[in-house]
């Protein structure tokens, strides 16, 4: 997918309770939000813990490293001006097989998906927001 059609894309709709998530990859850290007191992580964002109701949730660096859960690549256009395929995938990140986040996949060739593979979080600047993004790494999979 080249420059244009990743301008294309739609930006995530800003909340009060996300916008320090969309800006907080602007330094290349995936950042998630997290309970202070169960220590339960916490996405997509939320000022409050699902499992135990405290108010003391803070944002904390990730790896930003994890495999794919799940994938789909669409090859229908849906939107103008993006009419290569794209896929988007759940990824489990390696702080916690609970915790999955949803992202776009940057990758070349998008037949070798699969599921279980090695990947990182970059991000894409647009609109001064920085959107997560799944990248392979390229590593073999051991499994
Ligand atoms: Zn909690």
């Amino acid at each position: 997918m080249n420059r244009d059609q990743v301008a294309a894309l739609p930006v995530p709709a800003i909340s009060i309770d996300s916008l320090e998530f969309w800006k907080s990859g602007s330094d290349g850290q995936l950042r998630i939000t997290r309970c202070d007191d169960c220590q339960l992580w916490i996405y997509p964002p939320k000022p409050i813990c699902r499992r135990c109701r405290s108010q003391a949730v803070s944002y904390e660096p990730v790896q930003g490293r994890g495999r794919i859960f799940s994938y789909t690549i669409s090859r229908q256009q849906f939107l103008p001006g993006v009419s290569d395929p794209y896929a988007i995938a759940v990824v489990t990140l390696d702080e916690d097989p609970d915790l999955r986040m949803t992202a776009r996949v940057v990758a070349d060739d998008l037949t070798r998906l699969h599921i279980g593979m090695p990947v990182t979080i970059e991000f894409e600047e647009r609109n001064d927001m920085w959107i997560p993004v799944v990248a392979p790494t390229g590593e073999e999979d051991p499994q």
